[in-house]
């Protein structure tokens, strides 16, 4: 076993009587617990809690925060998640306490800073989609699609309409098929034509008067800005639907057009993707909700109010699908959301989807002498490149993915979309130097000459990490965070 793997649990650092704390000694009569509790409410045996030092908590902590790649400590080119760095005065910020103290029953009138800070991120948030109205409420993007599609529900129905279909594109991430069926609606999948735009023959064919939606990324999840947009809302507004958009790559197009203006009737952002809050291992996030006029009355209650003195929270609205979270939000990737758009203004958030769609061409460009460009010409903040060239010496987009972990740098996202045969989905970024770029760029090509000249060091990799390969569905299904005996199974 290599050093790397010789690495205590908390409860085998443990000796008897250490503590990390020391007290003075009690000035009140001491009592017995027993006596001060009902029965039921006591141990048989004390739990079995380490015993250690401070030291010793600080450094298992952080020794095993030093074996997580995180965004602070590498470059995090995972498509279509958009892990950006995130500036620490958003962390500031969202732990003043003024606002870590604050309870969510405090009344209106105690907390009107929370609630103007509430209300001003919505105008900013309704102003870059180009909506009128935006929800706070969902913790993630797939909450938003969830709570975009019950709208949509609620929306037919009001005009007294049960339509039943969503149709979805064959490149769109797997929550929005997810999000329409768990509606109950039916979902139909259109699909991409040859520049991997939606295919608008197939799209004429399907929509009707069964077409409650459709749901799209743009850009799409192969970072092509979709230019028939007019075009595909002409034919769904035409046929009674509604146009949902995906905003989880909202970060190519800030400041720069509006889903809004696009056509879009209901936008959802990923607040903790295009608006900067660390995210990744289940959150918390924040998916906004905005919408075109005619459906504000449809959206979550409370909305925040404004009657330009007092912010205040307002329950009214018959047709609204209710509240779909407790309280209003995840409220601390709110505030750094907030401070992240006041810090940038309005033309930093253009220089920013200027500067993430610069990136993703450099890499590409960097990357097409060594890897198949399925789509070649301009991408937005990302792409897909794809490893169909390695697999036919036997190496395939996964081993490309674990021998980059070798080298530092997180893996782009692999085998999504899923119409794009070994996809590697890359997005650099606006965060990133040249320099971290050009190392991407090299890293990459080093790996595609290994896959040439010596494919079993790609297929067998990664070396350098605490594990080697894991068997993923097992991984995700029974955990053994002990992972010491993961590598003992693998030496034997
Ligand atoms: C991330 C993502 C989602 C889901 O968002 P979550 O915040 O992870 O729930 C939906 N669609 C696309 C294209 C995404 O990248």
């Amino acid at each position: 076993m290599s050093s790397q793997t010789d690495y205590p649990l908390i409860f085998e650092r443990s000796q008897p009587g250490r503590r990390g704390v020391s007290l003075p000694a009690s000035d009140v009569p001491r009592k017995r617990v027993a006596d001060l509790l009902p029965s039921q409410a006591l141990r048989d045996k004390p739990p079995a809690l380490p015993e250690v030092s401070e030291v010793d908590v600080i450094r298992h902590y952080t020794g095993l925060s030093r074996r997580n790649h995180g965004v602070d400590n590498g470059f995090y080119p995972l498509g279509s998640c958009t892990m950006k760095y995130n500036p620490k005065i958003n962390e500031d910020m969202a732990s003043l306490p003024g606002f870590t103290g604050l309870h969510p029953y405090t009344p209106e009138e105690l907390s009107q800073g929370a609630l103007k800070l509430m209300y001003e991120l919505e105008q900013y948030l309704s102003e870059i989609a180009g909506v009128a109205r935006t929800t706070l409420q969902p913790a993630a993007g797939a909450h938003g699609e969830l709570t975009g599609m019950l709208i949509v529900k609620a929306y037919h129905r009001h005009k007294g309409q049960d339509r039943r279909q969503v149709i979805v594109p064959d490149s769109a991430h797997g929550t929005n098929p997810a999000s329409a069926a768990m509606c109950g609606f039916d979902v139909v999948t259109v699909k991409s034509d040859a520049t991997g735009g939606v295919d608008l023959e197939e799209l004429r064919r399907l929509v009707g008067p069964n077409t409650a939606a459709l749901m799209l990324t743009n850009p799409s999840t192969l970072g092509l800005f979709e230019k028939n947009i007019a075009e595909i809302a002409r034919i769904v507004h035409d046929a009674g639907g509604l146009l949902y958009y995906d905003g989880a790559n909202a970060n190519a197009i800030c400041g720069i057009s509006r889903p809004g203006d696009m056509g879009f009737d209901i936008v959802h952002f990923n607040l903790h993707k295009t608006f900067s809050t660390p995210h990744g291992g289940g959150g918390p996030g924040a998916g906004s909700v905005g919408v075109s006029a005619d459906l504000v009355p449809f959206l979550p209650r409370p909305l925040i109010s404004f009657d330009g003195n007092r912010y205040g929270l307002d329950y009214s609205g018959p047709l609204s699908i209710g509240r779909v979270r407790t309280f209003y939000a995840n409220f601390g990737v709110l505030v750094k959301a907030y401070t992240y758009i006041r810090m940038l203004g309005p033309d930093g958030l253009v220089r920013m989807s200027k500067d993430a769609v610069l990136n993703a061409n450099y890499v590409m460009n960097g990357l097409r002498p060594y890897y198949h460009i399925p789509y070649p010409g301009l991408c937005q903040h990302e792409f897909v490149a794809s490893a169909v060239q390695q697999k036919k010496h036997g190496v395939r987009a996964l081993d490309v993915a674990k021998r980059l972990l070798d080298f530092g740098t997180h893996p782009p996202t692999i085998y999504f979309p899923l119409i794009v045969e070994e996809a590697l989905m890359i997005e650099p970024t606006e965060t990133e130097s040249k320099e971290t770029l050009d190392r991407f760029i090299s890293v990459m090509a080093e790996i595609a000459r290994e896959a040439e000249l010596e494919p079993e060091k790609v297929q067998n990799a990664p070396y350098t990490t605490p594990v080697g390969r894991l068997d993923e569905t097992r991984a995700a299904r029974h955990p053994d965070l002990a992972w010491r005996s993961v590598r003992k199974e693998e030496d034997g």
